[in-house]
């Protein structure tokens, strides 16, 4: 299996480029040698310092937004597990927390309200985020005696299972990245991808090119989640979205392109696509079954296509077709 994918990405370019004129040749040779070129390498951690934040984010869960409170903080397991380490104390800080957005975009803007010049305005930012920077602190340095047992007892699993994901990922992690730019038709931006192992969360995140993705018994279900939240940092929401916009599209697709992205980027590196976890879940991402068959259709004939945009346009028509049928 492992190969395939650079196999197909040869044959491709041979395909394409023949099919060219001399000057579309040295173009399209240097956009898909851009695209082979280089993807980010994957740094696998086991690091105590981010499990414990996300320890302290899931006992204190509901001072979180419902996107993270319902999705990535949701171990109501682990939170009554540790119960009794959600302290009064600890209560009062995230409620000193709660006086600032938790998101930073809302928090500037909240805290400028006393600020009227452009010295005032900057005074005022750099104390809101300077405060909220020392409750952190503290909610940290006092969570962290009580959760060095619970370190001690997860950190050799982690380790453990960093070693055994680590070895049957990096066998295939060139292939998946190179598949995923080539039907997203967007080169990889970042050099590295951190990639965080965290017991305790329900689901996994990423952020630009940090990544925290808990430790999934099933390797191929983890390999399915992993290229998921890569998929993320290929395409971001804001460019998604905007795309989706300018084809009049419904931005609830979203999150399913970026699971078909991961899904046929990884697909054939699992032992059985079909099965759920692996599979884009029609009861959780919007409107898999029209998609799916599209991104099919679209990965067969990768080389036919020359941007993200043809495969969105076609979403539209179709979407129009089907309009039209009513
Ligand atoms: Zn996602």
């Amino acid at each position: 299996m492992q190969g395939l994918g650079l196999n197909i990405g040869l044959n491709s370019r041979r395909a394409l480029t023949s099919a060219k004129s001399y000057k579309s040749i040295n173009k399209q040779t240097a956009f898909e040698r851009y695209f082979l070129l280089k993807v980010p390498k994957a740094r696998f951690f086991v690091s105590k310092n981010v499990n414990l934040y996300y320890h302290v984010c899931v006992l204190f869960s509901e001072y979180f937004p419902a996107e993270y409170a319902d999705g990535i903080l949701n171990n109501s397991a682990y939170r009554q597990q540790h119960e009794h380490l959600k302290t009064e104390s600890l209560h009062q800080k995230f409620q000193n927390l709660w006086q600032y957005s938790y998101y930073a975009w809302d928090f500037v803007g909240k805290s400028l309200s006393e600020a009227d010049t452009m010295s005032s305005t900057k005074e005022t930012l750099v104390r809101a985020s300077q405060d909220q920077m020392d409750i952190w602190l503290q909610i940290l340095s006092e969570a962290l005696p009580s959760y060095e047992p619970i370190w001690s007892g997860i950190e050799g699993k982690l380790e453990e299972y960093k070693a055994r994901f680590e070895a049957e990922w990096n066998a295939i992690h060139e292939t998946v990245l190179t598949k995923m730019s080539k039907i997203a038709k967007l080169p990889w931006k970042t050099e590295h991808l951190n990639v965080h192992f965290v017991d305790c969360v329900y689901g996994a995140q990423s952020w630009v090119e940090d990544v925290v993705v808990p430790p999934f018994p099933d390797i191929d279900i983890e390999k399915k989640l992993l290229s998921h939240e890569i998929a993320h940092t290929l395409v971001p929401d804001y460019f998604l979205k905007t795309k989706l916009q300018k084809f009049n599209l419904d931005c609830s697709i979203a999150h399913t392109i970026v699971d078909l992205i991961a899904y046929f980027g990884v697909k054939e590196h699992v032992t059985d696509p079909e099965r759920r976890g692996i599979k884009p879940n029609p009861n959780y991402y919007a409107e898999v079954s029209k998609l799916y068959p599209i991104f099919e259709d679209y990965y067969k004939n990768l080389v036919q296509y020359q941007k993200f945009d043809d495969i969105l346009k076609q979403i539209s028509e179709r979407s129009k077709d089907k309009e039209g049928q009513h």
